[in-house]
This record gives structure tokens, C-alpha cells and sequence, in this order.
């Protein structure tokens, strides 16, 4: 049986398509692995356009892949395979390079033996030509509790600093129906949670005259879906209709994520934002009024051109007043042919890493205050299914890790927790009674010893 090793770089959109490339090459009869230190015939690489190491990276897995496997075909997919096809396709042993409207037909593209042949073989279309939809699950390394589902690809804003519309084109999303058939299956198949992905998920259904509230209604009442969670949305595409409907519901989780980038409307406007700093903050205040657990978190880019010491001091004056749960700090990094990449005024590299050891320092407090929130309180918790170091972890909707000592039979469950310490991004809990939704038999309830309270 040949066998073919996959490796990911990215966000989890990559991860759930390259999941939907595992598939494929399952279905023909390969053995697939998601570790390239292991001996393959096929070797493939979804890469990332998001980091400026996206080149470096990319000549490093090629390299260590080939150590591994000397003969396989390599190929390299991904945005960055769609935004450089050529400078990949000179590194020493790539065999075959996709772009964004090629990668969902491998087998159509390489040479069906996967034999290697003297020179690369490069596919890639102009972007504006990226019209597909190559739908995608994956699922994350805790087992089959949590799914990725991806219902939405590219974007149509054009934001100075992104190279995601260059890489992946416009916007362009799911069906509803098609959408809702993969979650009936996800759920058929065990997982108890679904995580809503893309690349501008709020954006969901806009040219086909629907919305990501019509979507997470027709999921959230698809039978035994415990979570429905979405990654994250831009601020200006929640809706009040959208909001009302995320704080009153059982299934979608009262997690935010709402990326900020900068609490400046200066920088905003140089970044092409769509909101200024007010209406993020109002919104931010709106949330946790209406939610007041909820766990929010923020994405913030420091060191953008033209953001001087005053701009870093706003936002972070922003920041420290926002009652948010945790923040992701990203450095700014030149992108080429990104409009920001030619603005004149660039922060220096020293100053842009001190200004993000601040703001993680400041994430690091933010996340304790938000966790404290949970000591000596209940929550219910989601079990995954690995076990490690005779402890369980799983996840509160509001996004916090929990960790309890592991018990028979918890795995893939949604318990009620009782939150006691914590322990850097992690708290811990004891187990206060069975879920009797997840309780099939007087046996499952056996294990535990303890009364099972009726909700
Ligand atoms: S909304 Fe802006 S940052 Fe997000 S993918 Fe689109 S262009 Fe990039």
C-alpha cells in the first residue's frame, strides 16, 4: 500500500483542507499520515502566505521531507504555491506546484503514478479565476470532539496588509443545505462541537442572497450538535439580528472572536479597517453586557507603517480598559504587492518586538482576570478524548481549558465542572455530576460513584 504524509502550515482553514486532500488520497488506497518524518511516497505541503517566513519555511519541510523520503513527490499546495508558484517549484525536489483553483484536484494534476519527472510541474490560475468551492472538514489533535468545518473561502475587503485575497481570492461560501448535510455526517460521526471556519466567515452567503444567521440557525438545530462555534467574525459583519441570536442560544457558544488589529483610527484607516475604534469598543461593552462570562478574544497587529509611539500608546490604552478575554498579537511583517508593504513610514523591527512583548504581556493578565472569573463557579466541559499524565482536558463554551483527573467514560462527554485553581492557561476543576444527555446506561453512570443530579 503507498502511503502519503501531509504537512501544514497556517490557520485552521488549511487544516481542514488539507484533512479533505487526506481523504482523497485515503479513497484511492493510500495510507495517509500527518507527520513527514515518516517514510512516504507522496509528500504534500499546504503552505501559508501569512508569515515572511512563508519561503524559508517552505525550503525547511521540503528539505526535512526529503530527508525522510528521498523518492517521494513532493507537492506543494496552499497560498503561498498560488502567490510564488515559481520560486517553489526551483526548490531541489518539488515535483508539483497548485494554485488556489487547482489543489482540490491533485490526482488530476500529477502524474497519476507519482512518478517523478525531470522538471516541476506548475498549475496555478490567476486568482479572479478562483471561483471554486473545495469544501472541507478536519478535526483538532483532542480526538473527535471538535470539527472544522469550512463554510467560506476568500474575501472580497482589502485590507493594506493582507495577502489573503491575492491567495485566495473573492469571496465565495457554502450552501446552507451542503453545509447542514456535512454537520448531520460530522455529528453521525461522534463530534459534539463544530467550529465554523474560513477566511471571512461573517461575510457568509452575501452573493447568494443569505446569511451566517441563516446558517448557524439550520445548524443549530441539527440533532445531537451539543456546540456550534464561529472562529471568528469581523466586527463590522455582526449583526444585532446575528448578536441576539448568539447570546440567547443553547448551541452557539458565547466565545467572540473579533479581530482589532489597532485601537487607532489613524492606523485603522491606513489598514483599510471597515470600523473605527469606537464602534469595536461599544461592541465589546454590548457583549459582555449581555454575556457576561463570555470569552472574547482579539487579534492586534503592532509595528504597522506609520505607527508611531503615540498610535501604539492608544491602542494599548484601548486594550487595558477592554473588558476581553485574551489577545493575538501578531508582529507586522512586510508582504510583497500588499498596498501597506510601499507606505513610507516603518516602525523598526527592535520596536516592533518590544511593542508585542508588551501586548502579550498584557494578554497574559487579561486571560488571568478572564479565568478568574471562573474560580469556584460551575461550567459545563467537553471532554476530549486523549488523556495525558492521568488528566482530561476539554473546553468551556466560553473558550477556557479545563483539566480534570481523567475518569472511564468521560471522553467525548459534556460534564459540569466546578473550577478550583488554575495553572497558567489551564484551570482546574472537579467533576460535579454526569450530563444525564450523555448518560446512556446505568453503567456509564457506574464509573463515577456519584449521584447523577437531574438537570
Ligand atoms: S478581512 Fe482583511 S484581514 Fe481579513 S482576510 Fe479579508 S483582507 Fe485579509
Amino acid at each position: 500500500m503507498k502511503k502519503a504524509v501531509f504537512h501544514t502550515l497556517g490557520c485552521k482553514l488549511n487544516y481542514a483542507e488539507t484533512s479533505s486532500f487526506m481523504r482523497q488520497f485515503r479513497d484511492r488506497g493510500f495510507t495517509v499520515s500527518d507527520s513527514i518524518t515518516e517514510r512516504a511516497d507522496v509528500c504534500v505541503i499546504n503552505t501559508c502566505s501569512v508569515t515572511e517566513k512563508a519561503d524559508r519555511e517552505c525550503r525547511q519541510i521540503v528539505r526535512r521531507a526529503r530527508r525522510h523520503s528521498p523518492d517521494a513527490y513532493i507537492i506543494v499546495v496552499g497560498c503561498y504555491a498560488q502567490l510564488a508558484p515559481e520560486q517553489i517549484a526551483s526548490i531541489d525536489g518539488v515535483d508539483l506546484v497548485l494554485g488556489a483553483s487547482e489543489k482540490f484536484a491533485i490526482f488530476d494534476h500529477a502524474h497519476t503514478e507519482f512518478i517523478k519527472e525531470q522538471t516541476p510541474r506548475v498549475f496555478t490560475s490567476p486568482i479572479d479565476e478562483a471561483t471554486g468551492f473545495g469544501p472541507a472538514y478536519s478535526f483538532d489533535a483532542g480526538g473527535r470532539t471538535r470539527a472544522f468545518l469550512k463554510v467560506q473561502d476568500g474575501c472580497d475587503y482589502s485590507c493594506s496588509f493582507c495577502t489573503i485575497p491575492l491567495a485566495r481570492g473573492e469571496s465565495r461560501s457554502q450552501s446552507i443545505d451542503e453545509s447542514v448535510k456535512q454537520a448531520v455526517k460530522l455529528v453521525a460521526e461522534g463530534f459534539k462541537e463544530i467550529v465554523l471556519t474560513g477566511v471571512n466567515v461573517g461575510d457568509y452567503g452575501r452573493k447568494d442572497g443569505v446569511t451566517l444567521l441563516n446558517l448557524v440557525k439550520r445548524l443549530a438545530g441539527v440533532d445531537g450538535l451539543k456546540r456550534l462555534r464561529i472562529s471568528s467574525i469581523e466586527p463590522n459583519l455582526l449583526s444585532d439580528e446575528l448578536f441576539d441570536f448568539w447570546v440567547s442560544s443553547d448551541v452557539l457558544v458565547p466565545h467572540f472572536h473579533l479581530p482589532m488589529q489597532s485601537g487607532s483610527d489613524e492606523i485603522l484607516r491606513l489598514m483599510r479597517r471597515r470600523y473605527i475604534s469606537n464602534y469595536y469598543c461599544d461592541l465589546i461593552h454590548k457583549i459582555r453586557d449581555r454575556s457576561p462570562r463570555a470569552g472574547i478574544g482579539v487579534d492586534v497587529i503592532v509595528g504597522f507603517p506609520g505607527e508611531t509611539e503615540e498610535h501604539f500608546e492608544e491602542t494599548y490604552r484601548v486594550l487595558v480598559n477592554l473588558p476581553v478575554s485574551y489577545l493575538h498579537v501578531f508582529t507586522y511583517s512586510e508582504r510583497e504587492n500588499t498596498p501597506a508593504s510601499f507606505y513610507e513610514y516603518r516602525v523598526d523591527p527592535a520596536e516592533r518586538s518590544r511593542r508585542t512583548h508588551m501586548l502579550r504581556i498584557l494578554s497574559v493578565k487579561k486571560r488571568r482576570a478572564f479565568m478568574e472569573m471562573f474560580i469556584g463557579k460551575e461550567a459545563p466541559v467537553l471532554f476530549e478524548e486523549s488523556v495525558k499524565n492521568g488528566y482530561i482536558k476539554g473546553l468551556t463554551p466560553e473558550y477556557l481549558r479545563v483539566a480534570i483527573p481523567h475518569r472511564n467514560g468521560i471522553e467525548n462527554t459534556e460534564e459540569m465542572v466546578r473550577i478550583t485553581s488554575l495553572n497558567g492557561e489551564v484551570a482546574y476543576g472537579e467533576l460535579l455530576r454526569r450530563n444525564l444527555n450523555n448518560a446512556n446506561t446505568k453503567n456509564d453512570r457506574a464509573p463515577f460513584g456519584l449521584p447523577v443530579v437531574q438537570e
